[in-house]
């Protein structure tokens, strides 16, 4: 028989030895589809069940195999009636309880049986007891053998148990014994790691003596195999990415700075220095031929949408058109606002284009786009088919953190034109531990505002139990009444829009009962666009003192007079959600607080957000805090299906690896060019197939 290669082991898991087609469904609900995958589903913990203990050794919590000889057996009655064995083996004694048992199995314990065993030691009335062992009786002539490595622990689901997968996954194992697999990683480079064939191996089979602890922690030299190999793949296909975007054409931006200039003598205060410094890394992309795809992050209020013009101007200025996007309505107007307020004087035309806009409005827009106006804002709608740019030469998309890759691909797409792409910039209040912008954001060149205009006046935060609701809302009345503003945030558990408008309603109506004398509105995510708008308006003229809202005020609103929010059920939001809605407030000069009023009995976990929310109003640190305590896949949302997805690699736990990892990468690539495509295929075709684009 020819040798069998890697194909092999792309083989549909139905070419196991007595996989049908319902064990293949159960496997898929694993996430196993193919030989290779039940090979990279790596045990979460292994027994020992390679030796045997002697009972005087067990300490409590202990999984071990003991034999011994009965000594007793019962059945006693009481809390709850148990067949009671005591086994020992002249180091000491152990007691086995069995609350469900026969009378076979009752009679088979006669004093003196020598019986094996496998369990976890608890602390009993007298001594350690295992409940429900697995156990043996042993003839004397013939012991049972023991196992020869360490017995793997897997992830499971419903309908498949231990030993059928580990079954399968032995047939696996013979399969990846067969077959050439080859070592995208070679040892040149790589010499302290085991290759991936004795790292599967292992994994699956630990020898008795291997590093249990080590291996608990996933820092074995096997298991570091191939969390630096799906980590290198992963940097491997954003640089991949990256290089295939820098080989197309861009326009280059080199005359006038004239408009750029302008705008900064018209306003009231200069640039900070890190928006000095960003604007001109902004610059240096859009003069080369390539097109730019640079992610501006900056801490809410850092004062991107001054830097977005700026980048805007330099393209209007090379004669070509922009398109700014923003992800919600309420935002994008708010952009549209300062675009105008910043380009009419320089009798510059701003579009306006969203989804809400219908008939004859709306075509005077795409008629206006598609005759060349300067700049356009809006939101998704400005990427839809009917809309003609003439000359796009720049797309700034804002706040979209929880943009994947595969949709900052579809949006480059649609600005192209002919053989050329127009620069893009993407901005996020939404600052991404380095971790995530070393992985993540791997295909995106990246500029950080990291320096607030001065004068801000840090925000005091404070939690309150929702127990004091009243003296929360006497609070409000007080800020109120002294000339302020104030917000009151509904937020829900549920993902549902329609029950948290529901709570918003609620809390409307409860608070104008309350606070008589206020002027209250209110807006939620089912109003009709109209109406948001109305509202904002109006609080933004002070007509209204108290804005009760869900999270759809998360960005973009800034009213300087508001000096208090009051975010109730704060432990349920994510830190950076958090942070980007007390944002919000601390805009003026005036001294800011954010009431965070959680609900009772509070977690663990949600004791441990709060804390952070009250000692730093650091972004970054934000950010981190917030990886570390709900991990990636809920940082960067869902939409990142290859990174939150990864088979074996945990940004999280594995971080110290990723400088090597990326260094790893660029040699790969330098030194063995034909390796990164496989290496690609090997551990992201699966993602890339499930992901929803
Ligand atoms: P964000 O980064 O959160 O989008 P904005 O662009 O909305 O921040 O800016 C927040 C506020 O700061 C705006 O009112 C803006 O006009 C103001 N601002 C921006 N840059 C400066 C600056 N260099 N000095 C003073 N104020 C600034
Ligand atoms: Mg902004």
């Amino acid at each position: 028989m020819p040798a069998l290669t890697t194909d092999s082991l792309n083989k549909p898991v139905t070419h196991l030895k007595g996989v049908g087609a319902a064990l293949a469904e159960k496997l898929a609900r694993l996430r196993i589809y193919t030989i290779e995958d039940m090979l990279f589903h790596l045990p979460l913990r292994y027994q020992d069940r390679t030796r045997i203990t002697p009972m005087g050794a067990v300490r409590r919590g202990d999984e071990v195999v003991l034999a011994g000889q009965v000594s007793l057996a019962d059945v006693v009655t009481g809390k709850r009636r148990a067949l009671i064995v005591r086994l020992q083996d002249g180091t000491g004694s152990i007691t086995l309880r069995f609350f469900h048992f026969n009378a076979a199995q009752q009679k088979q314990f006669r004093k003196g049986v020598l019986v094996r065993c496998y369990g976890e030691a608890r602390p009993g009335a007298n001594g350690l007891e295992l409940y429900h062992p697995e156990y043996q009786l042993v003839q004397t002539d013939q012991p049972p053998e023991l196992a020869d490595h360490l017995t793997p622990v897997y992830p499971l689901t419903d309908g498949l148990t231990q030993n059928r997968l580990r079954q399968l996954i032995s047939l696996a194992l013979s399969e990846l014994n067969k077959a050439e697999v080859p070592d995208w990683l070679p040892a040149e480079l790589f010499p302290d790691l085991p290759d991936l064939k004795t790292s599967l191996q292992l994994l699956h089979e630990p020898p008795p003596d291997a590093p249990v602890d080590a291996l608990s922690e996933y820092r074995h030299p096997s298991q570091r195999r191939l969390i630096m190999e799906e980590l290198i793949a992963q940097q491997l296909s954003l640089l991949k990415l990256r290089q295939e975007h820098k080989h197309h054409k861009a326009p280059i931006f080199s005359s006038g700075q004239d408009l750029c200039q302008q705008l900064t003598d018209q306003l009231p205060f200069p640039l900070t220095g890190a928006q000095t410094r960003v604007i001109s890394e902004i610059n240096q992309d859009m003069t080369q031929s390539s097109p730019m795809l640079r992610l501006v992050q900056g801490d809410v209020g850092a004062g991107k949408t001054l830097v977005a013009a700026m980048a805007a101007l330099k393209a209007v200025s090379a004669g070509f058109q922009v398109a700014v996007m923003a992800p919600t309505e309420i935002l994008a107007e708010q952009h549209y606002h300062s675009f105008q307020q910043w380009l009419a004087p320089m009798g510059l035309d701003v579009a306006w284009l969203a989804g809400k806009l219908k008939g004859k409005a709306r075509q005077e827009q795409l008629d206006k786009i598609a005759s060349g106006c300067p700049v356009s804002v809006g939101t998704h709608a400005l990427f839809q088919e009917q809309v003609e740019f003439c000359q796009l030469g720049l797309v700034i998309v804002d706040e979209q953190h929880r943009f994947g890759v595969h949709q900052r691909l579809s949006l480059r797409e649609k600005g192209r034109q002919g053989d050329t792409y127009p620069h893009q910039l993407i901005m996020t209040a939404t600052p991404i531990p380095r971790t995530l912008a070393m992985s993540a954001y791997a295909d995106l060149d990246t500029s950080v505002i990291d320096e607030l205009p001065p004068g801000r006046t840090p925000i005091e935060t404070v939690a309150l139990a929702d127990t004091r609701r009243d003296q929360v809302i006497d609070r409000i009345a007080a800020a109120c009444h002294e000339g302020k503003q104030a917000y009151w945030v509904c937020t829900l558990i549920e993902d549902s829009e329609t029950l948290q408008c529901q709570a918003a309603e609620s809390t409307f109506a409860e608070l104008q009962e309350k606070l008589p004398g206020l002027r209250i509105g209110l807006v939620h995510g089912r109003m009709k666009a109209r109406e948001k708008a109305e509202i904002m308006a109006r609080f933004k003229a002070n007509e209204l003192q108290l804005l009760v809202a869900t999270t759809v005020i998360e960005v973009g609103v800034d009213v300087p007079n508001s000096t208090l929010m009051v975010i109730e059920n704060p432990e349920r939001l994510g830190l950076s959600q958090l942070h980007q809605l007390r944002g919000r407030v601390g805009r003026g000069n005036q001294q800011s607080y954010c009431v965070l009023m959680y609900h009772t009995p509070l977690s663990r976990n949600g004791k441990a957000r709060i804390a952070v929310m009250r000692d730093t109003q650091d972004g970054f640190v934000i950010a981190e805090k917030d990886l570390e305590l709900r991990g990636p896949g809920e940082v960067l949302g869902t939409r990142q299906t290859g990174l939150a997805q990864m088979k074996i690699a945990d940004l999280v736990r594995d971080q110290y690896l990723l400088d090597e990892v990326n260094q790893a990468a660029i040699r790969l690539i330098k030194h063995y060019p034909q390796h990164p495509e496989p290496l690609i295929q090997r551990w992201l075709s699966g993602a890339e197939q499930y992901a929803q684009v």
